[in-house]
């Protein structure tokens, strides 16, 4: 409950400040854009000057001619690998994206990967046409590239804001601001400061002197010091909260961005914050629309995130596989790129429940092994016929995959806390077998709650590569959630 005294603090506000992201190509301006709007927002009202930066930042603009305040808050970590990263668990992080375009270079190979993501995020999409200083911008030129990836400016007909601006001198700044605002005001995001807490974490490190830090953004309802809080497996109790311009406060309110320390361990970026000794919410990822709808069919499309070693094969797989369908399926391309499979790519397979297909790339380490903590499906290949022929197979699979018999599976009968804070399961093999590196489901009644991999797998005290049915073994699942006695556990 609400004290009263603490509702006259909550602002007065239908809808909450919308939280913005700043995606685009490298050297385009985007820290430099977010600097910018930080200095000129926020430093000028400061009494001593520096603050510690914390990992977004809350801004005041003025809104058309009735001139409304409107606060936004700004991630201040600019670029679609963080965002895919902090997307990657589920939690709907950000509400509006904000596209720098360098009008002197205009849509560039990151460019594109940064409208795929926030088209994956399903948040609209705003345009700061940048360096409008220079000699050589020119607007004409990259609103006709923006035509082509489906962003068509607002004066061409379309539906896209378009802003030209300089981060450098700040010219067009103010106007982009409040194109923001606008757009914050069509999406309807209500203020919940009494609704129950969500929050996502943003950025998360271990600092020497304060312990876990992580900074968050509360999404609904209202984070106070002193509550119970935790964030997927890591729990604590809010020891302090601290604002964007480095002040303690003691609550933090929808769409404001706080560091916060008494986490009992670093919690991952993305996760979803809940607050209460209450089990928290089992994360929904969002699952991808199929783009792809004929009249009275209802077609569940392969969600693909495809990388190729140039443009030109880039382009001839990609339209080579918009073409197949079986029966009613087809494929849904998420993102196109050229380049190494990376982590983003599997974040953004992982919450369109797709695969990454690669063409004559590799894929990096850490991409690697978190697709197989994500259950990601990556294959690569380097004869096209073969990767066509493969997406065939997964879409008449799918289907298949859900029919497929169950291999193992075994009860979470007891859970037990590591020094390192992980959670080791207690699991009583029921059916099959459960193997190390086994890949797993965490069903709770008949709900898939989440997959993981099997990374420990003991005997008593011995370690063991494989239980069978009727053993008693202790499981180590990555990554970890909130486990729950009962969970059940089953090999996919
Ligand atoms: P990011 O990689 O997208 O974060 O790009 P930065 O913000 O680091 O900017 C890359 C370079 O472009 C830096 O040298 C900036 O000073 C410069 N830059 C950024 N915005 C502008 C602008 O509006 N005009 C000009 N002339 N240079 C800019």
């Amino acid at each position: 409950m609400v004290k009263k005294s603490k509702l006259s603090e909550i602002p007065k506000v239908t809808y909450r400040p919308p939280v913005v992201v700043v995606l685009g190509h490298i050297d385009h301006g985007k820290t430099t854009l977010l600097d910018y709007i930080r200095r000129s927002k926020i430093t000028a009202k400061e009494a001593g000057g520096i603050t510690q930066k914390i990992g977004a930042y809350q801004v005041e603009v003025t809104i058309g001619k009735k001139e409304e305040k409107r606060k936004i808050t700004f991630i201040d970590t600019p670029g679609h690998e963080a965002f895919a990263k902090m997307r990657g668990r589920g939690a709907q992080v950000a509400d509006i994206a904000v596209l720098v375009v360098a009008a002197d270079d205009g849509v560039m190979p990151q460019t594109k990967e940064s409208i795929a993501h926030a088209k994956a995020a399903k948040i609209p999409i705003v345009v700061a046409i940048n360096k409008i200083d220079l000699e050589n911008a020119n607007l004409k030129r990259v609103k006709g590239q923006l035509v082509k990836e489906g962003l068509i400016p607002e004066d061409q007909g379309g539906d896209t804001p378009a802003v030209p601006i300089s981060a450098k001198t700040g010219e067009g700044v103010p106007e982009l601001l409040e194109m923001i605002g606008l757009v914050a005001d069509l999406q309807e995001v209500k203020n919940e400061p009494q609704a129950v807490l969500e929050a996502v974490v943003i950025e998360s490190s271990l600092s020497p002197q304060q312990g876990p830090v992580a900074t968050i953004i509360v999404k609904r309802g209202t984070l106070r010091v002193g509550e119970e809080i935790h964030a997927e497996d890591v729990g604590g109790k809010v020891k302090a909260l601290i604002d964007d311009q480095g002040r303690r406060v003691k609550e933090v309110v929808p769409g404001m961005p706080a560091e916060v320390l008494g986490f009992s361990k670093v919690p991952p970026v993305g996760a979803l914050v809940t607050s209460g000794e209450k089990t928290p919410p089992t994360v929904k990822l969002e699952a991808e629309k199929p783009t792809v709808e004929q009249p009275g069919i209802q077609a569940t499309n392969l969600n693909v995130v495809l990388r190729a070693d140039n443009q030109g094969s880039l382009e001839a797989i990609a339209s080579a596989i918009a073409g197949i369908r079986v029966e009613d399926k087809g494929v849904n391309i998420l993102l196109s790129g050229v380049g190494q499979i990376v982590d983003s790519d599997i974040y953004l397979a992982r919450t369109g429940s797709g695969v990454v297909l690669g063409f004559n790339v590799g894929i990096s380490p850490s991409a690697k092994t978190l697709a197989e903590d994500f259950g990601v499906g990556v294959r690569t290949f380097t004869i096209i016929y073969e990767l066509l022929e493969a997406v065939e197979k997964l879409l008449h699979g799918a289907e298949a995959l859900k029919k497929a018999e169950i291999k193992g599976e075994g009860e979470v009968i007891k859970t037990f806390v590591l020094l390192s804070g992980d959670v080791v399961l207690g699991v009583r093999v029921s059916a099959g077998k459960i193997g190390y590196r086994d890949r797993v489901k965490v069903l709770r009644g008949e709900e898939e709650v989440h997959q993981g991999r099997v990374r420990g797998l003991k005997r008593g005290p011995k370690e063991i590569l494989e239980a069978t049915e009727g053993q008693e073994v202790g499981v180590l699942i990555k990554p970890q959630i909130e486990f729950k006695v009962k969970d059940r556990i089953a090999v996919c």
